[in-house]
């Protein structure tokens, strides 16, 4: 494995938004998504479909990362005066559809050179103008055990927080195909039994989702008694499943490998050097 070199930028503009629209505004879809950061350095799930959006940024996708330092200003100033009379089915939010919020190295250099947690902070904004009468439904995406830095607030928030953790399959070795740098299946599972016992509804997003319906059972039966509730699987089409499977290297892949599970697969994230730091006014 090699080393990657990492960056990281300060976006400190007062210009720009927090939420974005989403065209589609029906019952399943989300009115809006939110995203932390530009950029995703967990960057190596072969099956990313913003990697190929990346280049518009401006940015090398996996390598840099560009932190919203005024997100959670943002996102107060608009739930208080853009979006405050939505009627109350629109109020609904995708947190982390294209970057992973409870990114450890990012989330540290958040810490160290802004001396802020915006993650925390776009929460505690979410919680409070829930107090205060303005109801939004979080829904957060990730596939990070690190979703557990934020028991406490997420407990507290747990009548407006969904989790929507990502589990390809009960597989360490075969999950690390798919995805280099997340956490491993044992972390996760983890993850969900503390989320659950604090209260948090938890759903399982097994997308793409590579195996039929027996192996669907038999991942939400694992989950299930790791205390998630909801179970959601999708298939990919098939040209884009041959398009994964080729980055890969295989034609076709059995839902368990052979290999022994590694409990310690995410050790991996850690070969990871982070070694220029941008800051931008
Ligand atoms: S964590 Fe999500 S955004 Fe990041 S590389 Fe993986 S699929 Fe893409």
């Amino acid at each position: 494995m090699t080393l990657r070199n990492l960056r990281y930028f300060v976006n400190n503009s007062r210009s720009g938004y927090a939420l974005r629209e989403q065209s589609m505004r029906d019952n399943y879809e989300f009115p809006f998504t939110l995203n932390l950061n530009v950029g995703c350095i967990f960057g190596g799930c072969k099956y990313c479909y913003v990697r190929e959006g990346s280049r518009k940024w401006g940015i090398v996708w996996g390598r840099d990362v560009r932190v919203k330092a005024r997100i959670s200003e943002k996102l107060d100033w608009e739930l208080s005066n853009k979006y405050r009379d939505l009627p109350q089915h629109l109020k609904r939010v995708q947190v982390g559809n294209a970057c992973e919020v409870f990114d450890p190295k990012v989330l540290s250099f958040t810490q160290r050179e802004l001396g802020r947690d915006s993650v925390r902070e776009t929460l505690e904004v979410f919680e409070s103008h829930w107090n205060n009468g303005n109801r939004w439904m979080v829904h957060v995406v990730t596939k990070s055990h690190y979703v557990t830095r934020y028991l406490d607030i997420l407990e507290r928030m747990r009548q407006m927080v969904q989790i929507e953790m990502t589990l390809l399959c009960p597989d360490e070795e075969l999950t690390r195909q798919f995805e280099l740098y997340s956490s491993s299946v044992e972390k996760r599972l983890r993850a969900i039994r503390q989320l659950s016992d604090a209260g948090v509804f938890v759903r399982i997003m097994a997308m793409p989702f590579m195996w039929g319906r027996n192996e669907a059972r038999e991942l939400r039966r694992i989950a299930f008694q790791s205390g998630a509730r909801g179970f959601k699987h999708k298939s990919p089409l098939r040209k884009f499943k041959g398009k994964i499977l080729g980055k890969i290297g295989i034609e076709e892949v059995s839902f368990h490998s052979d290999h022994t599970a590694d409990a310690s697969a995410s050790v991996l994230y850690w070969l990871i050097e982070s070694e220029v730091i941008a800051l931008e006014e």
